[in-house]
């Protein structure tokens, strides 16, 4: 059976997370440990960390399904020096703040180059960046998530995700997610084309590494590298799409995480993903 939750709030403490999970009948979610939008936050209390490991077996909520989301600042690929020692020595934060919350997995966007320097060049600091952090924690693996290519942002072809993974020391801790409205605005065609699209990222990446999926319907057409969520069924891919999904056994394994843009109807969204499974 898979495990499906949404990203929920931390908001008054990261020990609220698993609570709310509880309440829209999740049984895997994603988080923030700290402010997405701020630099510095400060360090998770004992009290925090306590209640969080308290709620989140009293829920039932097994480390291997709660994916943990970093802040949108880091940028482990950045073209300018100043800012990437600030991404790296945040990003160590984050992977520390798991570490004492007893979570297994970090997910993040993998960076930006901005236009300053090669794609390779980009993805090199990042392998590099997540050796670094890997070195310097225990426990925590790291899982990249691919992007709709945005801008300048890294991560829309599987295959620069295979060339980070390829370059991490310690290939028990890297891993991946993939987000289906993301794989769809890079162009992978999950709608038309469902077979072939995950027959392709069985093929580049291989269902070993794959850690999570963010389950979000999108507004933006095939290849627009345009990142824009849905409600489930209410966009481009559409509820066949989901049904499809929800009865592949290759993804039961991973927490299942919603991003959609309508937090109200999570619980109903979770339900729907629910009967598609068992019907
Ligand atoms: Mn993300
Ligand atoms: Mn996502
Ligand atoms: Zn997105």
């Amino acid at each position: 059976m898979k495990h499906i939750g949404a990203h929920v709030s931390a908001s008054g403490g990261v020990e609220n997370a698993p609570l709310n999970a509880t309440s829209i009948g999740a049984d895997a979610f994603a988080l923030f440990t700290k402010n997405q939008r701020q630099w510095v936050s400060s360090p998770l209390s004992d009290k925090s960390i306590r209640l969080f490991k308290e709620r989140c077996s009293e829920g039932g909520y097994d480390a291997r399904y709660i994916l943990p989301h970093d802040s949108y600042l880091i940028n482990l690929g950045s073209p300018d020096e100043e800012a990437q020692q600030k991404s790296r020595a945040a990003f160590i934060d984050e992977m520390k703040r798991c570490e004492q919350l007893g979570l297994q997995l970090l997910n993040f966007h993998p960076g930006s180059h901005l236009n300053k320097i090669s794609v390779e060049e980009c993805l090199d600091k990042i392998a590099a960046n997540i050796n670094l952090a890997l070195s310097m924690t225990q426990g925590v693996t790291a899982v990249i998530e691919n992007t709709a290519g945005q801008g300048s942002n890294v991560g829309n072809k599987l295959e620069e995700i295979r060339y980070i993974i390829d370059r991490i020391d310690d290939k028990s801790r890297v891993g991946y997610c993939i987000d289906t409205c993301h794989f769809y605005s890079a162009g992978y065609d999950i709608v038309d084309n469902y077979e072939e699209a995950f027959g392709e990222l069985e093929r580049v990446l291989g269902l070993e590494y794959l850690c999570g999926i963010h389950l979000n319907d999108t507004k933006k057409p095939l290849g627009s590298r345009v990142d824009r969520h849905e409600s489930i069924g209410l966009g481009l891919l559409g509820m066949d799409f989901f049904a499809r999904f929800m009865k592949d056994s290759r993804f039961d394994a991973v927490p299942i995480i919603l991003e959609t843009p309508d937090e109200t109807r999570w619980a109903s969204e979770i339900e729907l993903l629910r009967s598609f499974e068992n019907n």
